[in-house]
């Protein structure tokens, strides 16, 4: 059956039929103004070592803090940039960002983590991709392998390119991560020519773990093959206790979920950080 997790539901600013393309030329300008403008924010969800209950990374999401519609979710303007391709000059901005903050954090005292970026299919087939990120880790100083790029299983469709581009962002020194595993279409055999360092498990998967055996099995299933390959497994969605057990159960150690923490801004993360790192100190003494 098809998994269906309301990510295509941005009804805000859903086209009037009537209007043409007016309301959709509209928008347009508005990201693009938003841009200039500095309106859009990154919040940072914490991924956690459940054996160690540490934070051993964050994923990037970006918000539009829109001026008089309040806190706009991605699923509002991701479609809408990326048919119009401002999803690229977005993408860099978030890029830059993540890495920079991630470096400010580091720069802090606090311990390494990685920050992963979602990267839009647009953004990977253009040319100077890896360029722009060459600049970004030399400009930001992040320590490129505490960058992970998440892309998709639709993107190493073309398995020549993918390889190609795979292959160069590796040679940077940094992570890849197939985002939403599970969803796609994958060819397993590639995974491992892709040099893929971690599978995010779909958060459709997760979510009935516990009321379907299927999903259950799938989950299990890609636990598994992800360590025989040497690849890491991360779970995202985990909201319960009993999704954290069963994960356990299968080895599979990292996860992502409101279970833990919702997405949150760059100045909270921060108070967690400080907040286990006092507990460390205080253990040591
Ligand atoms: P994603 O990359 O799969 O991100 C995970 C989404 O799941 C996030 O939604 C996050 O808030 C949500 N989530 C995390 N834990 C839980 C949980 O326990 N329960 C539930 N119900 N949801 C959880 P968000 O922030 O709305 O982002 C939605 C999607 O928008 C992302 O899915 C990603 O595909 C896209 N996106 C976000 N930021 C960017 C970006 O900077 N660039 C691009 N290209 N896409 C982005
Ligand atoms: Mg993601
Ligand atoms: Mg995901
Ligand atoms: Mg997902």
């Amino acid at each position: 059956r098809m998994k269906d997790d309301g990510k295509n539901n941005y009804n805000v600013f859903k086209p009037n039929p009537n209007s043409g393309g007016i309301e959709r030329l509209t928008l347009e300008n508005s990201i693009r103004k938003a841009l200039q403008l500095g309106e859009f924010v990154l919040y940072y969800q914490p991924q956690i070592d459940i054996l160690t209950g540490k934070i051993i990374g964050t994923e990037a999401l970006v918000r539009w803090n829109h001026p008089t519609l309040g806190l706009l979710p991605p699923a509002k303007f991701i479609p809408i940039a990326e048919e119009t391709g401002l999803i690229v000059p977005l993408g860099e901005w978030v890029l830059r960002t993540a890495c920079l903050q991630n470096q400010l954090w580091r720069e802090k005292g606090f311990a390494p983590m990685s920050v992963s970026v979602n990267l839009s299919s647009r953004q990977f087939s253009k040319h100077d991709l890896v360029e722009t990120i060459k600049e970004i880790l030399l400009e930001t100083r992040i320590d490129p392998q505490y960058l992970e790029l998440e892309i998709t299983e639709s993107m190493t469709m073309n398995v020549d390119v993918a390889i190609e581009v795979l292959g160069k962002l590796k040679e940077l020194g940094i992570h890849l991560c197939i985002d939403d595993f599970g969803t796609g279409y994958s060819n397993l055999y590639y995974l491992k020519l892709f040099s893929i360092d971690r599978l995010k498990i779909d958060r459709s998967f997760v979510r009935d773990i516990m009321t379907d055996s299927n999903d259950a099995d799938i989950v299990a299933t890609i636990i598994a093959m992800a360590h025989k390959m040497g690849i890491d497994a991360i779970a995202e969605g985990v909201e319960t206790m009993d999704q954290l057990d069963f994960l356990r159960s299968q080895n599979c150690h990292e996860v992502q979920g409101f279970y833990y923490h919702q997405p949150l801004p760059a100045e909270e993360i921060e108070q967690l950080l400080a907040r286990s790192s006092e507990v460390k100190t205080n253990l040591q003494r």
